[in-house]
């Protein structure tokens, strides 16, 4: 890659700065990750060999709560992704009004590689490398690519030991028998779901009339297909990291999701098999399904699927973006000329860091929810966001993306001057 992904996520900060009039401080501050940790995570391999990992933890703004963000394994995991997520974690929170700041968490590892035990050895020891570091009031971890809540289990667990006392809230995403939230499996998609049907009218279009691509069928892609295809849109192409699938009139998504978990026993966490093994349908790449003709294209894999290279290629007329930072910069400008729609990250995928602080929230009062209770919530707090987006996009004649940078900003520009700015200091009044 060329540029960094920080200096690309840099990019959407400046130029959402042009339209707020949040103080130097505040633009000063938001420049530069507050903190960065790195660590190197000994593992004991089941062959009795050690083998150690990189790992990292960046918070990257607290000034309006503690670290959030989750954890994610992956072999492409690097600081410099670690901090573009930490930078997204810290807009996305602000986006929602969670009172957090934004924090992120990798460990450069190809989790389908390691057995179960060590799997839990490496989970348990980034934990022992960074416990100094988190903390329910200080940065509270979370799951991401590759990771899952049997992980945040054992993380819970670990921080845990080392404190000498049960502390549920260090980390959402739990097990439910563990503290965790009913409804934070299934909240990126689920919020994801609320945004498409809330802003869907603005476009004359219901579910019926709606053709759908996903790229991605993890937790969040897959749980989204599955809630379209019930509210009866036309699911017509998915794909994972080998391939995807694609039938005119429509997948039947639950069979799909069904023969993906079918291996569920067999390989227990990961799973080897893809979509592009099922049925009769047409088999297409990645790359195709980016490009197809559909009403509405759900990236929701990685960071940097449409580039300047292929964003020229986009038939679709709105993207929601699940995953996080799947445009970059230089596409959104393509984009934005070809009058798409693009529903940006921090929004369309806050679902899930929304429901993770209701989790937070009962671990700490004890009080536990329904899960009816979580999704009304959920529901009510992301339609209002993405509502205050939309006027503010409409109000100032800018993109969304931008929009949403722009609310952020001025939440967290807020939070950052009511502790003093250089007009408060110098004048006195
Ligand atoms: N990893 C998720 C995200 O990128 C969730 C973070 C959280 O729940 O803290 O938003």
């Amino acid at each position: 890659m060329s540029e960094s992904l920080l200096a690309d996520a840099g990019q959407r900060l400046e130029h959402a700065l042009k339209y707020t009039s949040i103080s130097d401080d505040a633009v000063e501050t938001l420049k530069f990750p507050h903190t960065s940790l790195t660590v190197s995570i000994p593992v004991r391999m089941d062959n009795g060999s050690l083998k150690v990992f990189q790992g990292y933890r960046v918070r990257y703004d607290d000034t309006r709560g503690p670290g959030k963000g989750g954890v994610r394994y992956h072999p492409n995991v690097s600081l410099d992704e670690v901090q573009s997520l930490a930078f997204w974690m810290t807009f996305k929170c602000a986006a929602l009004n969670l009172p957090f700041g934004g924090a992120k968490g990798g460990i450069t590892v190809n989790p389908k590689e390691l057995s179960r035990m060590e799997l839990e050895r490496l989970s348990r020891g980034y934990v022992d490398a960074i416990a100094d570091f988190i903390g329910p009031d200080v940065d509270i971890l979370a799951p991401d690519v590759y990771t899952n809540a049997m992980i945040m289990g054992w993380m819970m667990d670990q921080y845990s030991i080392i404190k000498r006392q049960i502390c549920p809230a260090v980390v959402t995403g739990k097990p439910v028998s563990m503290g965790g939230s009913l409804g934070r499996d299934t909240a990126t998609a689920m919020g994801a779901f609320f945004v498409i049907e809330s802003t869907l009218p603005k476009f004359d279009r219901t579910a019926q009339t709606t053709t759908v691509a996903i790229q991605g069928f993890g937790n969040a892609g897959a749980i989204l297909a599955d809630l379209l295809f019930q509210a009866g849109y036309k699911v017509v192409a998915v794909s994972d990291s080998q391939g995807g699938i694609y039938a005119k009139n429509g997948l039947d998504i639950p069979s799909i999701r069904q023969f993906k978990d079918s291996c569920r026993g067999i390989k227990a966490i990961y799973c080897d098999n893809t979509v592009c093994h099922t049925a009769a349908d047409e088999v297409l790449t990645n790359a195709e399904l980016l490009a197809l003709d559909v009403d509405i294209l759900v990236p929701a894999a990685l960071e940097n699927q449409i580039t300047a290279a292929n964003a020229g290629d986009i038939k679709a007329r709105l993207i929601y973006e699940v995953a996080n930072g799947p445009i970059t910069s230089a596409a959104d400008r393509i984009l934005n000329e070809k009058g798409i729609y693009v529903f940006p990250d921090i929004l369309v995928n806050a679902g899930g860091v929304t429901v993770s602080y209701f989790e937070w929230v009962q671990n700490r009062s004890g009080l536990y929810w329904t899960l009816e209770e979580i999704n009304q919530r959920l529901k009510l707090r992301i339609v209002e966001e993405a509502e205050l987006i939309w006027s503010i996009a409409r109000d100032l004649s800018i993109d969304l993306r931008t929009a949403a940078y722009v609310h952020s900003l001025n939440r967290l520009g807020e939070a950052i001057s009511a502790k003093g700015t250089r007009d408060y200091y110098l004048n006195h009044h």
